[in-house]
């Protein structure tokens, strides 16, 4: 009998993927931006992002030559835009300090912001053939499954034994079809809701399978509060446009342009606004409220426009942009924000 490796590996070869984009002449450059967008986010969704990055920056050398905003604007509704910013930072750090070249140390892969355990050893196993193992999600779930892992996979104390379990599973050759077959199995066989487990190469030593339990496994962890919050987004509109103002770095998204926003609405408080601005306010249009979830919050939206003229006392002008509320072109803003224009087509 082939061991857990083997069977991974053949399957792979047979029936994994091997036609993303950032598989096709693959890179250490590719694989690293391609993980780092791959974390909190699915394939199908990173695929049109990656190729457009990649045109815009195709190494290390260009993303280091490039602005935030640039960045952003390419990383614009993908979200976790934290990832984004270091990417950047972490790209001006390998052309200063490792000549231009993705390091293919584990220690100076993990000194970079933005990289962990998982997308080191990612990185490590799929461009250079390195014997490290992975732990992101979908691999959880099937070690939790294969090996009817009883306690919740999230917590500290599970992810070492995890960490452990992964390390000694790990073949001596083909790291890299080991690696992308256990993120394939994962992605398309061990799914979440529905394991098509027919179909699977582990079949034949999966506990859960084995005990007709695999709906138990992974065992879940107690579920996240959300808070629950409402935001007042205010549209200030002129001739067609917006105003948009640079979001803070304290802020949900720093670095983006967004609207004006605020926990509370009253006439004052829009008539601070609109003096900060060196705006008059000629009407106010409550827009439909809607929901926006984020991983730890839970918004409702209340967006609000403001049609104005220019006042003619001195305001606010740094960081600020009028934009077309029809047309957007490429700029960096949040899904939040993307949804909000949406209501003005
Ligand atoms: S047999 Fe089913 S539950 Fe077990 S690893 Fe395969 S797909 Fe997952």
């Amino acid at each position: 009998m082939l061991n857990f490796s083997d069977d991974v590996i053949k399957w792979q070869l047979k029936y994994g993927r091997h036609d993303l984009p950032w598989q096709v002449s693959r890179t250490p450059y590719g694989v690293w931006v391609s993980e780092i967008m791959l974390q909190q986010t699915q394939v199908s969704t990173v695929t049109r992002y990656f190729t457009c990055f990649m045109a815009a920056f195709p190494d290390v050398a260009s993303l280091a030559r490039g602005t935030e905003e640039e960045v952003l604007s390419l990383w614009s509704g993908l979200g976790y835009y934290s990832r984004a910013r270091n990417l950047l930072q972490s790209a001006r750090i390998i052309s200063d300090v490792h000549g231009g070249f993705v390091p293919s140390e584990y220690d100076a892969l993990m000194s970079l912001p933005g990289i962990g355990r998982t997308t080191a050893g990612a990185i490590l196993a799929l461009a250079y053939k390195k014997k490290y193992s992975i732990l992101d999600g979908n691999v959880k779930r099937v070690l939790a499954r294969v090996f009817c892992v009883d306690r919740p996979t999230n917590a500290s104390s599970t992810m070492r034994d995890l960490w452990v379990l992964a390390d000694k599973l790990l073949p001596n050759k083909n790291i890299d079809t080991y690696t992308q077959g256990l993120m394939d199995l994962g992605a398309t066989v061990c799914v979440r809701g529905k394991p098509t487990c027919l179909s699977c190469p582990l079949k034949q030593r999966c506990q859960a399978q084995l005990e007709d339990a695999v709906g138990a496994y992974p065992v879940k962890s107690a579920r996240k509060k959300v808070a629950k919050k409402s935001i007042y987004m205010i549209v200030f509109v002129r001739n067609g446009a917006a105003l948009m103002v640079k979001n803070s770095g304290e802020g949900l998204w720093p670095g983006l342009l967004g609207f004006i926003d605020s926990d509370t609405f009253s006439d004052d408080i829009l008539k601070r606004f609109a003096d900060g601005f060196a705006l008059k306010v000629k009407s106010i249009a409550h827009l439909p409220n809607f929901r926006h979830r984020l991983t730890h919050i839970d918004y409702l939206v209340h967006p609000v426009r403001v049609d104005v003229s220019l006042g003619v006392s001195k305001g606010r002008h740094a960081g600020l942009k009028w934009v077309s509320l029809h047309n957007q072109g490429q700029l960096p803003i949040s899904v939040l924000v993307k949804k909000i224009f949406g209501l003005f087509s």
